[in-house]
């Protein structure tokens, strides 16, 4: 029997890219047969520093020599004493957050868990306001908030207590869930309770790559505050520098209520995920919401080092808005070239999508792309976005590289 008849159906990027990965390292990942593929996927957000960073590897390498605890539960460790450390004053201090760190578990949807959790029990109540295009993980409380209603199929359990709005943008930005959700709230023949939270990406990144307006943002905020809901937004895949500041929220100057990290935390690939909430809202009962994996040291030693070289100062976010410019014009070139094909092109920092109008289109792109050895991803709700996730350290020339790629497999698909 071989590897691949062995593993579920339930895979999906294997069928996508059928070679064997075997090394990576940058911005490429190698396949067993010695071709390079030029990754502007990066663990679907989880690479923003790139595969193998000599300077988070020798961090990791010198831990695993001196024997350096690796499985902790939630044991005080040096690896994640250092981490906190290194969090509170390279990224809470300087924006002046005043949040308490949860480690929630291993992933990204433990961590919309626990803030789901935590803003149901701070509440005492129930209904959590999502959006529409929303994606925020596979179990069942985050499945419940997430959009996508072939994601949630199959579930086998109600996944209630959510309401979902319209997203900035939706129908042409025509309906404004915002407003509609105030003056429900005020009108009481509408029957709503208060819900206990909302929770939101700045840019839905499996949603097709849909940035939500500064504005927009600033308003749910101040929604949320005038309310009193609490404003949870997932920067699962968007934080941790992905649009530019190391909260993709900085953009809209808000403070979130909860907010949720995972993905490029441990810069390493190694999984980690964070919970923050404001001090007042830790109401948890020691014990109250634990997890085998809470304490991967390895992965606290990648991530403080990884915040020690990426988060010092502000090159890197300033550097990845110059590069955003980069990627708005040379996919707005394309989108104009293409305009019978492409729909639209969207994004903030380096995260970027080409919106096709008809969604095959946008998987023969993917195809033609690998094929050229550049890997990118769809997204949306019919999979109808070309989603391009570079590693943020990624060379100037790598970029070049990558848009070219892409322009010939759009020329080659659609040309
Ligand atoms: N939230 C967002 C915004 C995500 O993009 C993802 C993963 N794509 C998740 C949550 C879930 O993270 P994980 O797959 O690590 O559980």
């Amino acid at each position: 029997m071989n590897a691949s008849s062995l593993e579920s159906e339930v895979r999906s990027y294997s069928r996508n890219w059928p070679v064997v990965f075997d090394r990576a390292r940058g911005s490429r990942l190698h396949d067993r047969d010695g071709r390079a593929h030029l990754d502007f996927f990066a663990g679907a957000g989880a690479l923003n520093y790139g595969h193998n960073h000599p300077v988070l590897k020798r961090a990791l390498l010198d831990y695993l020599e001196r024997d350096g605890v690796t499985h902790s539960l939630d044991m005080l460790t040096a690896a994640k004493e250092d981490f906190l450390t290194e969090f509170g004053a390279r990224v809470l201090a300087p924006r002046r957050l005043d949040y308490r760190v949860q480690f929630p578990g291993p992933t990204g949807t433990n961590s919309v868990e626990a803030a789901l959790k935590l803003a149901r029990k701070v509440t005492g109540r129930q209904t959590v306001v999502a959006f529409t295009g929303a994606f925020h993980g596979m179990s069942l409380g985050s499945l419940a908030v997430t959009g996508n209603a072939s994601k949630r199929a199959g579930a086998g359990v109600p996944l209630g207590h959510t309401w979902r709005l319209p997203y900035d943008g939706f129908a042409g930005g025509q309906v404004s869930g915002l407003k509609l959700l105030d003056s429900m709230l005020a009108d009481r023949s509408s029957g709503l309770d208060l819900p206990a939270a909302v929770i939101v990406e700045t840019v839905q990144g499996e949603g097709g790559v849909n940035p939500a307006g500064p504005a927009w943002l600033a308003d749910l905020a101040e929604l949320c505050d005038r309310r009193g809901i609490l404003l949870v937004v997932d920067d699962v895949q968007m934080g941790c520098g992905r649009t530019g500041p190391f909260f993709s929220f900085e953009v809209a100057g808000i403070t979130p209520d909860i907010v949720c990290l995972s993905k490029s935390l441990s810069g390493y690939g190694l999984p980690m995920a964070l919970t923050l909430f404001r001090t007042e809202l830790d109401v948890w009962q020691p014990g109250e919401h634990n997890g085998t994996f809470r304490g991967n040291n390895p992965a606290f030693v990648t991530a403080a080092a990884a915040l020690r070289e990426f988060w010092a100062d502000s090159a890197l976010e300033k550097q990845t808005e110059v590069r955003g410019a980069l990627f708005d014009e040379r996919l707005g070139e394309l989108a104009e070239r293409y305009a019978a094909h492409v729909s639209a092109h969207r994004g903030r920092g380096l995260a970027w999508g080409l919106a096709f109008r008809d969604a095959p289109v946008a998987r023969r792109v993917a195809d033609a792309a690998f094929a050229r050895g550049l890997l990118v991803e769809t997204s949306g709700s019919e999979d109808e976005v070309v989603k391009l996730l570079p590693p943020l350290t990624a060379g100037d020339d790598e970029l070049a590289e990558g848009l070219d790629l892409l322009g010939e497999a759009v020329a080659a698909t659609v040309g």
